[in-house]
Order: C-alpha cells, then structure tokens, then sequence
C-alpha cells in the first residue's frame, strides 16, 4: 500500500556488473530512511564513462544481472528507462521521468557513493537537481565522504551516511575475471553464474 508521500529510492549505476557494495548500500538506505521502495536504474550509454569503454557489457546484460541480483529482496525493483532512453542517460531526465511516473507527491531520494556524489555538480544541467529530489551518499572504502567535497548548491537536499564498509567495485570484479581469479562472495550467485555463462569480462 502507497503511504503518503511515497518515500522512493533510486540507485542509479552503471552495474557493469551489480556486486554486493551495491545491494549493501541501498539495504541500510532503505532501513534507514524508511524508504518503501529502492529501483535501480541501470544507465544506458553512461555520460561519464567515456565513449568507446569497451569494458562496458551491453546494457542488455547489465539489465539482467540487476533484476536477478534484487530479486530476492521483496523492497528492490528495477528500471529500465536509461537503458530505452535514445541518447546520453542523465540523472536529472530520469528524475523527472520517475516523477511522472510516480507521481508528483513522491519523494524521491537519490543513492549514490561517496566517490559518485562529489562528482554531482559535474553532472549535466544540474540546477534543479537539487529541487527534484534528495541525495544520500553513502560511505565506500577509499572514498572519504566530505562535504567540502559537495556543491554548495547540494548540501541542504544532501545527507551523508556511514554505511557497513565493502571494498568491492565493478572494476575489481572485472580485472578479477580477466585474471581467472574468484569473484564468489563479491557478486549474488546467480550474478556470477550470469558472467560465467555468458562469457562477459574476459577479455583482457
Ligand atoms: P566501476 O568500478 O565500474 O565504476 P562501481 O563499483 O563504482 O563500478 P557503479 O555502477 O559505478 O559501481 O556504482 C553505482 C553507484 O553505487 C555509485 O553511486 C557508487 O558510488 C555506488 N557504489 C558502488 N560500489 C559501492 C560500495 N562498495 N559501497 C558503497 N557504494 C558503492
Ligand atoms: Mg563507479
């Protein structure tokens, strides 16, 4: 049942692919800030991961692995509106599209990392970021969560929270495939089942 105001959290990522730092980070958000949805909207062709990053798996592949990833928790869901967008995904055309759909009493809290949330005001057409929804940026290992670090203009819709620490990227992950090493425990099962039967990352 929709409380009011709906309290929606939106992880934004490319999930190339989605490991255990993701799902960890928007479980306490969630907890935390009574949140009674968390969608993950894995991004289409990702603005600042430059253009021709083979790394990058198709979104088709990212899509999947994210829905098997959150499908054992009954409060995650997922989108796919960046990966169907034409174009350069940005997080601020996907906010107003999510409150299209959701409604304008939605409020809507955007997760992001410690390292992703400084990088906000380097985002495009950022301006009424801040009006259409809230920012948490959670703590990552390696990445010290500082508010110096986030545009003024941000602060009053920010808040920062210290979460459980998982030293765990995508990039890890990859270069671990790449090597032949283990990847178990860093992604959900089924994820790394998904790698291993698709063959993606291997290529060195
Ligand atoms: P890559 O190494 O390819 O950049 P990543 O692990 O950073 O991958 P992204 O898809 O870039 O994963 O991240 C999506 C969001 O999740 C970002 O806001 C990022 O800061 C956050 N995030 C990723 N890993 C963690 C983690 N271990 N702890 C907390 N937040 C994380
Ligand atoms: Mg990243």
């Amino acid at each position: 049942m929709k409380s009011n105001p709906y309290r929606l959290g939106i992880m934004g990522g490319t999930f190339n692919p989605i490991h255990h730092g993701h799902l960890v980070a928007a479980e306490i958000i969630r907890d935390e800030f009574k949140l009674e949805e968390v969608l993950f909207v894995p991004s289409g062709k990702p603005p600042h991961k430059g253009d021709n990053d083979d790394e990058i798996a198709p979104p088709e592949h990212r899509w999947m692995m994210t829905v098997l990833a959150i499908a054992s928790n009954d409060y995650f869901s997922a989108s796919a509106i960046e990966i169907e967008r034409e174009g350069d995904s940005y997080t601020r055309d996907t906010l107003m599209e999510l409150k299209k759909i959701y409604g304008e009493k939605a409020e809507m809290y955007f997760i992001t990392g410690a390292d992703a949330i400084a990088e906000i005001s380097t985002w495009h057409k950022t301006e009424d970021l801040p009006r259409l929804a809230k920012f948490i940026a959670a703590s990552r290992p390696g990445y010290k969560l500082d508010w110096k670090k986030i545009d003024p203009r941000f602060r009053k819709s920010t808040y920062l929270i210290e979460i459980p620490a998982l030293a765990i990227s995508s990039t890890e992950i990859r270069k671990r495939i790449r090597e032949g090493k283990t990847i178990k425990y860093l992604v959900p099962e089924v994820v790394e089942k998904y790698i291993y039967k698709n063959r993606l990352y291997q290529r060195g």
